[in-house]
């Protein structure tokens, strides 16, 4: 019973995890109301948009990349970044992470046209040191709390253990880094052929690592690839 409550307290906290309100649900709604309004977002690469535009300014002039479409919960900044922390201490915080996705807007098409999801894996050694991927976690949390939900499979996308950590590296450094720190697993090709790939992580940083997974999978035979984070690092704000 001990262990039970431990396995399901975090996630199912007394007061709100975000306020620590009291009484609330895992999140109250005034802190939803407050933080969790969804916005709209670029769908090129999840980044809030301003009033009026359909994509940012960046996606706009580049055209299209190699990811189809890219969906965000929250951004990544208070208090969603301190939920993230928390799912990577602890995987009981998934499904109450998960359960905010679900209320992303566009997440039904977006799943409607998904084959396969795929978590981005992380590396081995940071796998052995957490114990769990928090992106596969993440996946699964949703799958369970969606009807229909696309079949999902960890391992097809691997990482290759001598890459460097992408926040060491500078902007125009990750792409390249990250197209060598991924696999696409060898036998997996028939799986992928003509698929359309459905990426879950959980937080997007710069967007290096999902498009360059997104052109393996592509290069292996998928045939399109979309992403879906829980949280995505906003612009930063020029001076
Ligand atoms: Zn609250
Ligand atoms: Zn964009």
């Amino acid at each position: 019973m001990k262990d039970l409550l431990r396995r399901w307290l975090p996630a199912w906290p007394a007061s709100c995890a975000i306020c620590a309100g009291w009484p609330a649900r895992p999140i109250c709604q005034a802190c939803l109301e407050r933080h969790g309004r969804p916005l709209p977002r670029c769908p090129g690469c999840a980044l809030a948009l301003a009033p009026g535009l359909e994509r940012c300014t960046r996606c706009a002039e580049a055209g299209p990349g190699p990811l189809q479409q890219c969906l965000a919960r929250v951004d990544y900044a208070h208090p969603w970044s301190a939920l993230v922390a928390r799912l990577k201490r602890d995987p009981a915080w998934a499904p109450l992470l998960a359960r905010l996705l679900v209320d992303a807007p566009g997440l039904p098409a977006l799943l409607q046209a998904t084959d396969l999801m795929l978590p981005i894996p992380l590396s081995p050694d940071k796998l052995r040191a957490r114990g769990y991927n928090q992106a596969w976690e993440l996946t699964k949390a949703l799958r369970r709390q969606l009807r229909d939900a696309p079949p999902a499979l960890p391992g097809l996308l691997q990482r290759q253990p001598q890459a460097a950590t992408q926040h060491e590296l500078a902007r125009e450094q990750r792409f390249d880094n990250a197209l060598q720190a991924y696999a696409v697993d060898t036998a997996a090709g028939p799986r992928l052929r003509g698929r359309r790939i459905l990426l879950v992580d959980d937080v997007m940083t710069t967007g290096a690592t999902l498009q360059s997974a997104a052109s393996l999978l592509l290069a292996a035979g998928a045939a399109q690839v979309s992403a879906l984070v829980f949280a995505r690092t906003p612009a930063p704000t020029l001076d």
